[in-house]
């Protein structure tokens, strides 16, 4: 249903090349097609050019690459943490599960260019030390595991990976491994359980998995789009990269974007582009409608009413400064037709399925919250179960192990901070009682 498209920009009057979905169409992801684009040729700079591990962690922290799963963390710093001297192994694992609602950039990475993420992932071991890494895809998406397998095999048969890469003493063998579609299996600690035969459920962190990960071993976890950012940042330097983005924003960043708009998909665009310009790209909103409200990254970011978002510029801090998150970029857009209470009690919904049942604010608090919703958007509304929403979401937030918890609370706050006179005069309505359909 999506395209992938890669939006050649002229940002800040410089012209800026995508660099991860840049002219593919889906024929063009195989290793001959890589190698003609330039592919392989960072792998062979650190290996035949004596980079060493220490000079590639440098280069990707002056890059200012951010973790593009959703919780923007510096990459670089990451890698430095792993302890790289420890004898024993250590792991490398690619987070591909991914389910946030509005989120599909990285199965079109693994679509349309898996090469990029098994280069990424190779110079991360080399830079770290580590000599096994996992590619842990989202079961839902089993056709971009397929494909990852196929452009495995045509890394291995290269001797991209394996034994002595390019004749070299470093050595990185790398795995690919699907999951079953459970949405809380992204998260890294449910997804290292995962990955070890059992049971998805989120680990209390700290220990962090750079000290305590994979089988209780240090284990570096990193996304997709962020592996493969890597191979251009060591071919053409992290300061090229930097000046791709803005200071503490560096490079370009996959947008997905779905909802009301006429071209919904993904488009890979230097942070620090204004969300008019986003808009535009995605064809702007529906014919005949005019905006509403965007939800600028991905469910659990809070949402923004139109006002605010046209004057949105997107990246990490500016997103923040503005009251919301960046997240994994998943920018949905909501028209003038739109019911908040609607949509909120969807993504309620959401989080009331995908809750792994480990703690009791985010068991019991997603079917709370989802009830009262449903009871509200259904007619059958009390004045007072907007306080009481308000207090169930604030019960939830920060007393849970792992981020989905708040990620429920969170848009119900800011739905309610945004968009209270909607739920008001839904309560104030005699509106008949609706029959219950928890998939609307
Ligand atoms: P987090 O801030 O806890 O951690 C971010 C990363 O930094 C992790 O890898 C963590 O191990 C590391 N880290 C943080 N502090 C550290 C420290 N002191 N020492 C060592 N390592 C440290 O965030 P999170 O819970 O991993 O992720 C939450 C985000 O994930 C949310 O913002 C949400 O947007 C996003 N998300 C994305 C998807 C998706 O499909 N892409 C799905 C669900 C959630
Ligand atoms: Fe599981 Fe929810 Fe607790 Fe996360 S917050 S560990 S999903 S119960």
């Amino acid at each position: 249903r999506f395209k992938a498209t890669g939006a050649e920009t002229c940002f800040h009057g410089r012209h800026v090349e995508p660099q991860i979905l840049a002219g593919l169409d889906g024929r063009n992801w195989r290793l001959a097609d890589y190698v003609q684009r330039g592919g392989y040729q960072a792998l062979r700079k650190i290996l035949t050019q004596g980079m060493t591990p220490e000079q590639v962690i440098a280069e990707v922290k002056v890059s200012a690459l951010r973790g593009r799963g959703g919780a923007g963390f510096p990459t670089g710093l990451k890698w430095s943490f792993l302890p790289r001297q420890l004898p024993g192994p250590k792991y490398l694992v690619c987070n591909s599960d991914e389910g946030e609602p509005g989120t599909f950039k990285d199965r079109d990475i693994l679509l349309y260019n898996p090469h990029i993420v098994i280069e990424g992932m190779a110079i991360a071991a080399y830079a770290m030390g580590i000599g096994t890494g996992y590619n842990y895809i989202h079961g839902e998406i089993f056709h971009a595991y397929q494909r990852f397998e196929e452009a495995l095999d045509e890394a291995r048969a290269a001797g991209f990976i394996g034994p002595q890469i390019m004749g070299s003493s470093f050595g990185f063998e790398l795995h690919a491994h699907h999951g079953f579609g459970a949405y809380i299996c992204g998260e890294e600690t449910g997804l290292l359980e995962s990955l070890e035969g059992k049971k998805g459920q989120p680990r209390f962190k700290p220990p962090f998995p750079a000290s305590y990960g994979l089988y209780g071993r240090p284990t570096t976890v990193n996304n997709t789009e962020t592996f493969a950012a890597v191979p251009w940042i060591i071919r053409e330097g992290g300061q090229a990269y930097l000046e791709c983005g803005k200071p503490n924003n560096g490079g370009t960043k996959i947008f997905s974007i779905s909802g009301d708009v006429e071209l919904p998909g993904n488009y890979e665009v230097p942070l620090g582009t204004s969300f008019v310009e986003l808009l535009a790209l995605a064809g702007g909103v529906r014919a005949g409608r005019k905006l509403k409200a965007v939800i600028p990254g991905g469910a659990s970011s809070p949402v923004l009413p139109a006002e605010q978002a046209m004057a949105l510029t997107m990246d990490y801090d500016a997103i923040a400064k503005a009251g919301s998150m960046l997240g994994s970029a998943a920018v949905i857009v909501l028209d003038d037709s739109r019911c908040m209470v609607s949509s909120l009690k969807r993504l309620s919904y959401f989080y009331m399925h995908e809750s792994c049942g480990q703690c009791t604010p985010c068991r019991e608090g997603t079917g709370w919250l989802w009830r009262q919703l449903e009871r509200l958007q259904g007619g059958r509304g009390r004045a007072s179960d907007l306080e009481l929403l308000k207090s169930v979401a604030e019960n939830i937030q920060g007393r849970t192990i792992c981020a989905l918890g708040d990620s429920a609370a969170i848009p119900v706050r800011a739905m309610l901070r945004h968009f209270r006179p909607e739920f008001d005069a839904l309560i104030a309505s005699d509106s008949a009682p609706q029959p219950i359909n928890p998939g609307t």
